[in-house]
């Protein structure tokens, strides 16, 4: 599965899918190339997050972490604390305050997963160790499962549940993906421009340790649906923050019309649907 030929024609056409997708917000009407607008387009959870003023309250703009993983500095393990994985199908319920049409939002975010890989969801109030998806301020979502919390949040306001790719990308966090420019051999690929980042968000941009992280033998992806894009919480929007290394693949980061072969990938890897 992990380096046979078929995955590097499956790469290549995904990298080829990749080049013909365009951000709505590019090439902008504003001061700068990079400009997507003087008044903040919402086109992902980081933008929704920021216009709703909630981005330095979560860890890299859109994670919730409880009390020890911030004593912990963020560091915890995800991916490779086997207690953050979900027993199949992951329960999880709706709070009253949710709206329906947000409802059928997240069960199609969820079908996508399902049908892409081995992972499930059954709605179940009152198992212990369940996802309560509730109308909150932005979009957010704990990364794993929560053994300690008998119900954890995520976060979906109206705004977030207009994207579908965003609503994958939190119901991702919450089954255990990290963000992908985060990962622990991002410097090989990205550079950061700190000088260009908003003081407060500043951390948004950490990067995770490889002793707490598993990139799952999975090799880099510009165009994840968790991979933040290039002109994420820039101070000076007509210059990117995230520079690619490729450049080729500058406009591919920031993805949010669908999840790629890599990160179906991740999720089937994360959850061992070997041979599914
Ligand atoms: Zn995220």
């Amino acid at each position: 599965m992990h380096s046979c030929g078929l995955l590097t024609i499956m790469l290549l056409a995904d990298a080829v899918e990749m080049f013909s997708w365009q951000p709505k917000t590019f090439p902008s009407k504003g001061k700068g190339r990079y400009s997507y607008s003087s008044t903040l387009l919402r086109r992902n959870e980081q933008d929704i997050n920021f216009f709703k003023g909630v981005s330095q309250f979560l860890y890299q703009g859109d994670i919730a972490m409880t009390a020890e993983q911030v004593r912990q500095r963020g560091r915890r393990a995800v991916t490779r604390d086997r207690r953050a994985k979900w027993s199949l199908p992951l329960p999880y319920y709706f709070d009253s305050n949710f709206p329906p049409q947000g409802r059928e939002r997240v069960l199609e975010a969820m079908r996508y997963w399902s049908e892409k890989t081995c992972v499930t969801f059954r709605e179940d109030r009152r198992q212990r160790g369940n996802v309560r998806i509730f109308q909150g301020s932005g979009c957010w979502s704990y990364v794993g499962r929560q053994y300690r919390l008998f119900s954890q949040p995520l976060s979906l306001d109206v705004s977030c549940t207009h994207h579908l790719f965003v609503v994958a990308h939190e119901l991702a966090h919450a089954l255990g993906l990290y963000h992908e420019h985060a990962r622990s051999d991002r410097d090989r690929y990205i550079s950061i421009d700190y000088s260009n980042t908003n003081a407060n968000l500043t951390f948004a941009f950490n990067k995770e340790d490889s002793s707490t992280t598993d990139n799952l033998g999975t090799s880099y992806e510009y165009g994840s649906v968790m991979h933040y894009a290039l002109d994420q919480f820039a101070r000076d929007a007509s210059r990117p923050v995230i520079y690619a290394k490729d450049r080729k693949y500058e406009r591919s980061m920031g993805n949010r019309m669908r999840a790629t072969f890599q990160d179906i990938l991740q999720m089937n890897l994360l959850y061992n649907c070997n041979g599914w």
